[in-house]
């Protein structure tokens, strides 16, 4: 299923989803490194508290939700993942596109979840 996304509207997703990818991989590195023998991978560290404390982005729900710095590190991973799936949804050509039965997802939705992959009708186990 094609998106029916105007390349305007694609671009923006795209700068969005690739701010939010450099958003996550720096704040990866505050509670783990990237495995040298699998680079997709990354090993928990001790996390810089104070830094974390004081960059207040979007992420400091995480943080504050979350205790344990593994689950914290497996919570970005797994957010980092979305984005790069929809990244490569974005160059298929097909991002937008609900995966459960191929309508668009609302742009609203994608406003605020840019890595959504289903509506919000078919959304419930992505929260
Ligand atoms: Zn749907």
């Amino acid at each position: 299923m094609e998106t029916k996304l105007s390349k305007e509207k694609l671009e923006y997703f795209k700068k969005k989803l690739e701010d939010r990818k450099k958003e996550l991989e720096k704040a990866l590195t505050y509670v783990a490194r990237k495995n040298p023998a699998n680079p997709e991978d990354w090993e928990t560290v001790e996390p810089d508290m104070n830094v974390m404390v004081s960059d207040k982005n979007e992420l400091a729900d995480i943080f504050e939700e979350l205790e344990n710095r593994a689950a914290i590190g497996d919570k970005l991973e797994e957010r980092l993942n979305l984005v790069k799936d929809a990244l490569e949804r974005i160059e298929k050509k097909t991002y937008g596109v609900c995966e459960t039965e191929g309508e668009m997802i609302d742009e609203k939705r994608l406003e605020v979840f840019p890595s959504a992959k289903n509506c919000i009708k078919h959304a419930k186990k992505y929260k």
